[in-house]
């Protein structure tokens, strides 16, 4: 049996934090335990909020932990061209669309009386689909893909195997709760030409990823991210989804929580087995068991 190739895919905005070293851990483990890989990738295609010192800072950090990785590291910055090619063949399937819409008009259309309660996707409120039909060309407008197209597309399911331990088994997505409960997403933005989701899947994919150990908060995207793969034909990896690191109070770590960050610890004196006390068990990865093969769907 091959081994896992794992991957720890940060986006250099801020500090990493004990939540990060938490899911970097899971990754390195998994893979050493499976005799697999462990890659590093620098998800940094949002450039107005990536800085060069919070990259070097990852770099620092990770090898604080004592883990390594293959060289030339990926970063997602030199693949607009992969992204293009993926969201072109997207639109030449006829499920995109351009969309005009400000964060505040997708607002305002939500609060209209006769809407409801507006549900809440992996990106916020579900788009109300303004622009579907609107055959706007504007070539700096974000682009969108039609999610009852796409699931149409996929024969109405699409399913995803997790290996971790909070949410084991088979997850399987149909369209009304691809539609209703995420709705219309975002595949490029009109300032960067590509959106996490979609950046995400192509690079997984060429990078050979086999498990994707990342935190709970990504599950519902996951159902997401397999539909692009399936629409692309691309492989579809197991995930491994972790609970996540919270504070005292119960909060959720952020980048901003400079408290936590790692580089803090280190300065303190920690080491790498103080971390993995300070997370909890997991961090071992293997002992929460290695995930069943599955063939990819
Ligand atoms: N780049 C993402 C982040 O830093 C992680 C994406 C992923 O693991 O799929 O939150």
């Amino acid at each position: 049996m091959a081994g896992l190739i794992t991957r720890f895919a940060p986006s250099p905005t801020g500090p990493l934090h004990l939540g990060h070293a938490f899911s970097a851990l899971i990754a390195w483990d998994l893979a050493q335990a499976s005799g697999g890989t462990f890659l590093l990738r620098i998800e940094d295609i949002d450039t107005a909020r990536c800085k060069p010192e919070w990259e070097a800072a990852i770099f620092d950090d990770l090898r604080w932990l004592g883990l390594d990785w293959p060289e030339p590291v990926m970063r997602q910055s030199d693949r607009a061209a992969a992204h293009a090619q993926a969201l072109a063949r997207l639109s030449a399937m006829g499920l995109t669309y351009r969309c005009i819409c400000t964060r505040s008009d997708i607002r305002a259309a939500l609060s209209a009386p006769q809407e409801g309660a507006p549900a809440h996707g992996p990106d916020g409120p579900v788009y109300p689909g303004t622009c579907r039909q609107a055959g706007h060309s504007d070539s700096d407008a974000a682009v969108r893909l039609d999610m009852a197209a796409a699931m149409a597309r996929v024969g109405g399911l699409v399913s995803f195997h997790e290996a971790g331990p909070i949410y084991p088994g088979r997850h399987v997505f149909d369209t009304a709760q691809m539609v209703g409960q995420v709705g219309d997403i975002v595949l490029a933005r009109r300032d960067i030409g590509s959106s996490y989701h979609l950046a995400v899947v192509v690079d997984d994919a060429v990078q050979g990823v086999s498990l994707v150990p990342r935190g709970a908060d990504l599950f519902a995207a996951t159902a997401i991210h397999v539909l692009l793969q399936r629409l692309l034909d691309l492989p579809v990896p197991d995930y491994h989804h972790h609970r996540l690191i919270r504070d005292a109070a119960g909060q959720r770590l952020a980048k901003r929580d400079d408290a936590r960050a790692l580089s803090l610890f280190r300065a303190q004196g920690l080491a790498v087995d103080d971390i993995r006390a300070l997370v909890g068990p997991g961090s071992g990865g293997v002992a929460a068991g290695l995930p069943a093969q599955h063939p990819a769907r």
